[in-house]
């Protein structure tokens, strides 16, 4: 007999310390059979369609929101999301069978009224008449701040195993056929949840480097050993959520007794704590950094500079011109800068190739940073900032998909310094991003990347050298300077 399932998307990963909040206007909204129509662009949604298709489920589709990473969200797109989508699900409910439930969650959403929005939607859902014990399966990012709430409310919820999360589509694939298993085998499983004592800066990860690579290792050896134990998540959290959840967590979805649970978490709640020292890597000092790289003349690039302060992914402005300085203070030729600013775009609205411009850049988005710069420079050419991922694993896929838009776009040439200047920020997972706006990042001496962790599957492969550095701004990795007000007690590195 066929199976229906409703499905339904919420996406966004929630800065509590920036100035600017995210509203309505700033979501992709897609409803109905808009979502069915992501069959292909390797999204999470598209992921799930493979398996619907597979087992020929009957797909009711509610709705699909999400921004990038910002500050708090106002209340009312909650409001909004969880109305249209509990009103799909009562009108399924009242047409007759409804099977499950599959949800792609980010999971440290936070808006100006809930600081738990991924349980709270999960609760209102279990509140419909006819849905308290309907299946509930899912996908989540590994950065997700993980509640008891959310395993209560779920009876599968799948995480991202890498980062960058190359494995996004792979993992809601993983969750929909574990949902094809509850339906055929009768068997239904509940999630147990753990909240460690630890919070890592996203730089700490990273699914390449210790502490996450052993954490995830030993995940895979909790499933391989216990039968009970369909799944265990390790969630590495979202440092700049300001909510009693933030940090490392764990979780595992079962059909087994809960002292197997129990135990499984402690061994994973253990290793995180024995290795909490190694989420917090060493950063370069900024100066130090870029005279290294000019002392290695004659050793090609490109160089990266990496500033998680102004981490696109996690949520910053994506405008700091610290890098920027630091590459004209220090004569650096050949180098690269991607900054999100739609004044300075517009304001080369009537420049011509080889005009020579002057404006005031970036440093509009956080106090924090180092502010705006006036350069002169030569004007060199626009576009629409349209492009398509190279790589279809891209870190960024999971949400967008394939087609990328960062807005009117605008290339302007700065001494040695080529800066890309976007409308929209866009996090740099992916080399089509430069080489669509005729930058060659191959050829370049030097770059400047507003990431932590999602750059490294696109440029780790091209890139002679690395240099995270630490520079001020909002997604700083000394997160104990953070000014956390509803944070758990005891949490490492705030409480020794
Ligand atoms: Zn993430």
């Amino acid at each position: 007999m066929t199976k229906t399932i409703l499905i339904a998307a919420l996406f966004h990963e929630t800065h509590s310390f920036v100035e600017q909040g995210t509203s309505l206007d700033d979501f992709s909204i897609k409803r109905g059979a808009e979502l069915l129509a992501r069959r292909g662009d390797a999204s999470t949604i598209d992921g799930f369609l493979e398996v619907a298709d597979e087992h020929g489920w009957t797909v009711i589709p509610a709705n699909d929101y999400q921004a990038a990473p910002a500050g708090p969200v106002d209340h009312s797109v909650f409001v909004q999301f969880t109305a249209e989508l509990l009103n799909t699900l009562r009108d399924s409910l009242a047409r007759g069978r409804l099977d499950g439930i599959w949800l792609s969650l980010h999971g440290a959403h936070v808006t100006t009224e809930s600081v738990d929005v991924e349980g709270d939607l999960l609760r209102m859902i279990r509140t419909v008449p006819g849905a308290e014990t309907l299946p509930v399966f899912g996908v989540f990012d590994l950065h997700a701040n993980f509640t008891e709430l959310m395993s209560e409310g779920a009876n599968c919820l799948v995480a991202y195993r890498e980062n960058p999360h190359t494995d996004s589509r792979d993992m809601a694939v993983l969750s929909a056929r574990l949902l094809a298993r509850c339906l055929n085998e009768g068997a239904v499983p509940r999630m147990y949840t753990r909240n460690a004592p630890v919070m890592w800066a996203p730089p700490g990860t990273g699914t390449a480097d210790s502490p996450m690579k052993d954490l995830e290792a030993l995940a895979r050896q909790i499933e391989a050993e216990d039968n009970g134990i369909w799944v265990a998540n390790v969630i590495g959290g979202y440092s700049f959520s300001d909510v009693p959840s933030a940090g490392v967590a764990f979780s595992v979805v079962t059909t087994g007794p809960a002292e197997e649970a129990a135990h499984a978490l402690d061994r994973l709640e253990q290793l995180a704590v024995d290795m909490r020292e190694l989420g917090q890597p060493p950063e370069w000092d900024l100066d130090a950094a870029v005279l290294d790289i000019k002392s290695k003349s004659d050793e090609g690039g490109p160089f990266l500079i990496v500033e998680p302060s102004d981490n696109i992914g996690g949520g910053a402005p994506g405008d700091d011109t610290a890098v920027l300085r630091a590459f004209l203070r220090h004569g650096i030729d050949n180098a690269a800068v991607a900054i999100a600013d739609a004044e300075a775009v517009a304001a080369l609205a009537s420049a011509k190739p080889g005009d020579t411009v002057k404006l005031t850049i970036g440093g509009k988005g956080s106090k924090l940073g180092a502010g705006p710069l006036e350069v002169e420079g030569t004007f060199l050419r626009r576009s629409d900032g349209k492009y398509v991922l190279e790589d279809r694993n891209s870190h960024i896929v999971a949400s967008r998909g394939v087609n990328i838009d960062m807005g009117p776009s605008a290339v302007i040439q700065v001494a040695g310094v080529t800066v890309l200047l976007s409308s929209v920020k866009m996090a740099p997972a992916d080399l089509g991003q430069l080489r669509s706006q005729g930058i060659i990042p191959e050829s370049l001496k030097a770059i400047d990347i507003k990431a932590a962790v999602q750059h490294r599957r696109a440029y780790d492969k091209i890139m002679r050298g690395s240099y995270t550095v630490s520079t001020p701004g909002p997604c700083t990795s000394n997160i104990a300077t953070l000014p956390f007000r509803r944070l758990r007690a005891g949490v490492f590195p705030f409480d020794a």
